[in-house]
């Protein structure tokens, strides 16, 4: 789950890491107001979506009155930001963050990630701050310094030094670095963080380290234990189409192709979308319907998947173990009657109660596809595709 710039900032405030004066301006909101009460002569309006790049979209802008202030939130607020991570559509923004605008010397970055090959929570420092840091991966690996956390021990002082005068934070400015990567480094165990990100991290006025830019990312699994986490959840920011799907017990990602998929199983879904792929087709979703599907949430499964306009057909593809193939296809005569389905259903059931499954199914007299195998069932929802739209 992620957060907000400004709710991170307000997290990273609770753990003494430094950052700008702000406060958060919604649409009624006076900006003007909130930039006069700041005190300063200049000031910053941030927009807030959880998307990065805002800076290069014209989504960070200087305000030099507080009249300016008030004018910059009301274009930015109620506008479509386009940003190089938003995609075409852009994003709306709510709300923007209004805060004392720093007199920039230099830009870091600093980021704490989980590695999955090394299974530690890793520190990523560069000295190319405010860029995007997998470009500057990707240009001058060297540039970036990455220090594995042992679990057991946590991050320690040697290893904030150590990275610190690799990018060259050195003098007054160490003992800084190294205070903030250990702040981070806690709240970011505290809170069962999957990212937490700097940057930039600058070095601003007076030789201070302030982090001007702020991004937290959670493990949704943790969250049951982090209620002051869980308010933070913006659901404006979140597919609608995930945010019902996760109400009815779903799991449900939203993908860019046309081959709408139910599956039983986390690891079958996956399965059933790089078959796809190899038939020469593209998945319009991940979907996991979970042990037990009743057949409410196999219809459910149905009328989620529609509500992706690209959907041109729907592979169902259950492997039933703790499922029950009857209460599947209950489920499947369920929608198609119900939601007047007008693209193709390829339907391959296997397991418990398939018998009983495949009775239920040709019983109701309904219209769809049937396939025996993942392979079979794939390829007939790629050709079934290639008959509607000739
Ligand atoms: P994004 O990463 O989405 O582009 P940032 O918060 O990093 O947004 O802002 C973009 C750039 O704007 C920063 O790299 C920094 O140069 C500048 N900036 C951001 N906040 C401030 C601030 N409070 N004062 C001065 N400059 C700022
Ligand atoms: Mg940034």
């Amino acid at each position: 789950m992620n957060i907000h710039e400004y709710q991170t900032k307000e997290l990273f405030r609770h753990y003494d890491i430094p950052v700008p004066e702000g406060r958060v301006v919604h649409a009624d909101a006076a900006a003007a107001a909130v930039a006069e009460e700041m005190n300063g002569e200049r000031w910053v309006i941030k927009a807030q979506i959880h998307a990065g790049g805002r800076g290069k979209g014209g989504g960070v802008k200087i305000a030099e009155s507080v009249e300016q202030a008030q004018e910059l939130a009301d274009e930015l607020i109620g506008m479509r930001l386009v940003t190089p991570q938003t995609g075409p559509e852009g994003r709306l923004v709510q709300r923007v963050l209004v805060e004392q605008a720093q007199e920039i010397r230099q830009e870091y970055y600093l980021g704490l990630v989980i590695d999955r090959n090394s299974q530690r929570i890793t520190l990523i420092a560069s000295a190319s701050g405010g860029m995007e840091i997998e470009e500057v991966a990707r240009r001058d690996p060297n540039a970036v310094v990455r220090e594995a956390v042992d679990p057991a021990v946590g991050l320690l002082d040697f290893q904030c030094r150590k990275v610190a005068s690799r990018i060259g934070l050195t003098g007054k400015l160490m003992p800084q670095a190294v205070k903030i990567m250990k702040r981070l480094y806690r709240c970011f165990r505290d809170k069962d963080a999957l990212l937490a990100e700097v940057n930039p991290l600058a070095v601003v006025a007076d030789d201070r380290l302030m982090a001007l830019d702020a991004k937290m990312s959670f493990d949704s699994n943790a969250l049951f234990r982090h209620p002051d986490i869980t308010d933070l959840r913006d659901f404006d920011e979140e597919d609608a189409k995930e945010v019902e799907a996760s109400g009815h017990g779903l799991n449900y990602i939203a993908l860019d192709g046309d081959v709408g998929c139910i599956v039983n199983g986390a690891g079958l879904a996956m399965a059933t979308m790089d078959v796809i792929t190899l038939c020469g087709g593209r998945p319009a979703n991940f979907l996991d319907v979970g042990g037990g599907a009743s057949p409410e949430k196999i219809a459910n499964a149905f009328r989620i998947v529609l509500e992706d306009p690209n959907v041109k057909v729907i592979l169902l593809n259950i492997f039933a173990g703790i499922n029950r193939c009857d209460w599947v296809a209950e489920g499947i005569v369920q929608a198609i009657r119900d939601q007047h389905i007008e693209v193709p259903v390829v339907v391959r059931l296997a397991g418990t109660n398939v018998e009983e499954g495949r009775r239920i199914l040709e019983g109701s007299g309904l219209d769809y596809i049937k396939a025996e195998r993942l392979d079979d069932a794939a390829q007939k929802a790629v050709a079934a595709i290639g008959e509607v739209s000739a």
